[in-house]
């Protein structure tokens, strides 16, 4: 499974905005982005003047640097989105947003997409009582998501259980019994993600 292991506050720098891909640190005076926030390298501090290709692509690089997927996969869920039914930028994102890393992150475990990702291929979670350790694995509406028994004593997830996040109105759980439940597929306005979906939609018709 390949996975982008360079320096992930690089993509911030890169995107112009914070993508929130390092947990706590993000929150803290560390961030990268908030220290410097220009692109990395030589010229990142010129100025520059972006083509319409220019901002689609900085769309789609955005989106996958949200969601930790590389390429090739990245066009896969754009092809299946425009097979489907309706508007292909918001199935794009709903393909996204219910790959299982991303509802595991949603329900509280992980301070970030990569961290829960990494929680799901290490085998802590069921789905529908089955042990599923695939992050892109496509979790649909009434589907359960429960931690392994084994895990529930861990540190780490007796740390989630005391946190408990937000859950958008998609996602139904009760951390504190390590359970979550997917409601429905979430509306485009219940996704809480900074990216024009109708420019990489452009970008891969062209
Ligand atoms: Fe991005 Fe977080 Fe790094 Fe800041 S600390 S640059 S938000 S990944």
């Amino acid at each position: 499974m390949a996975r982008y292991t360079g320096s992930v506050c690089r993509l911030c720098r890169r995107e112009g905005l914070k993508l929130f891909l390092k947990g706590d640190r993000c929150y803290t005076d560390k961030c990268a982005f908030s220290r410097r926030g220009y692109a990395p390298g030589q010229h990142g501090q010129g100025r520059k003047k972006v083509s319409n290709y220019g901002l689609q692509l900085r769309e789609k690089q955005k989106a996958k640097r949200i969601y930790g997927i590389l390429e090739g996969q990245f066009r896969k869920y754009y092809e299946k989105a425009d097979r489907k039914k309706g508007i292909t930028g918001e199935n794009l994102l709903v393909l996204l947003e219910t790959r299982l890393d991303n509802v595991v992150y949603k329900l509280g475990y992980g301070q970030s997409r990569a961290e829960a990702r990494q929680l799901v291929t290490h085998g802590h979670f069921l789905v529908n009582g089955k042990k599923v350790n695939i992050p892109s694995f496509k979790v649909s509406a009434n589907d359960v998501v429960t931690v392994r028994d084994k895990s529930k004593a861990s540190e780490k997830f007796k740390t989630f259980a005391e946190n408990p996040k937000t859950l958008p109105a998609w996602l139904e759980g009760d951390i504190e019994n390590f359970q979550g439940k997917v409601i429905r597929e979430p509306s485009r306005d219940e996704m809480d993600v900074p990216v024009n979906e109708t420019l990489i939609v452009e970008l891969y018709s062209r």
